[in-house]
């Protein structure tokens, strides 16, 4: 598993429409074994890094009740033309972020708390616009924790790179593209008054028009949490993205805790799958503060 897995946490974990009294919760988790997003190989194996690092179980502890709703299916990147270099593989990744999003959706149907595991990031196109969609019905809307040292919100016209992970919150905004912004046939998909970003270290000029020109409520950098603390700034951060939504939903990307893993063998004895069912754990009720 490399550094940019994304693990997708629609928290309507903390949903007031939520049905169960208790906190215990229904998950069924989904893995998207997509990488065609990024420009390095291999974060198609997170989702079963994650659930060798005992995920279900260690949810289960926490009195939980999880059920594994498998992969969905993704194409492979070596039988696929890469369509146009300012956005490599995006036909590809759209249809996979729809058969994501219509996942979420009917996970949220069934009464149960969907959680995502990547795969790169522009799986979040899809897992988001589940969850946005889902609660939209009832004329909801939800926040957005975006927790990564990026911002991803390029647009294929401003991507120094063209790869489709560092697009999808500019997707969900509804700066583009279209074929990630428009899932369900309609966009924006979140609102930028609830949308924070949390833990960003790298910024390039066109994302940050691109963050004003969204009009996104709150940035916190890897500064301000090393200079307030990371309790004051997830307090504010919840405060943002729960004023006047259903719940919110968490995208996590891995790369983000470079910081608590320095080593550049990220991947030894599994230590990033690691991290991240813990931190799963703690979005979930696990108390490690
Ligand atoms: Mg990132
Ligand atoms: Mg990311």
């Amino acid at each position: 598993m490399s550094n940019s897995d994304e693990l997708s946490i629609p928290s309507t974990a903390f949903s007031r429409r939520g049905t169960q009294a208790s906190l215990a919760r229904r998950i069924r988790v989904i893995g998207v074994p997509l990488d065609m997003g990024a420009s390095r190989r291999g974060v198609d194996m997170g989702p079963s890094a994650m659930r060798v690092a005992g995920l279900e179980a260690r949810l289960e502890a926490l009195g939980h009740e999880v059920t594994d709703g498998g992969n969905i299916p993704v194409e492979i990147a070596e039988t696929q033309a890469a369509g146009k270099e300012n956005a490599r593989y995006l036909r590809q990744i759209a249809k996979t972020c729809t058969r994501t999003a219509e996942a979420v959706m009917k996970i949220l149907e069934d009464g149960m708390i969907p959680l995502v595991l990547g795969g790169d990031h522009s799986l979040a196109a899809g897992s988001v616009s589940g969850v946005a969609a889902f609660y939209r019905r009832w004329g909801e809307k939800i926040g957005v924790l975006w927790i990564d040292a990026h911002s991803d919100i390029n647009t294929p016209e401003t991507s120094p790179s063209g790869n489709v992970h560092g697009m999808p919150l500019a997707a969900l905004l509804g700066l583009g593209p279209d074929a990630l912004g428009n899932i369900f046939g309609y966009a924006p998909k979140i609102a930028p008054e609830n949308t924070v970003l949390i833990g960003v270290r790298d910024i390039d000029a066109a994302e940050r028009e691109n963050i004003r020109r969204a009009g996104v409520a709150e940035v916190f950098t890897m500064r301000d949490i090393d200079e307030r603390g990371m309790r004051a700034v997830m307090e504010e951060a919840l405060s943002v993205a729960g004023n006047g939504t259903a719940g919110y939903h968490v995208s996590l990307d891995m790369d983000s805790f470079e910081m608590v893993e320095v080593n550049p063998v990220i991947d030894e004895h599994n230590r990033t799958a690691d991290l991240a069912v813990e931190l799963a754990c703690s979005a979930f009720g696990k108390k490690i503060l």
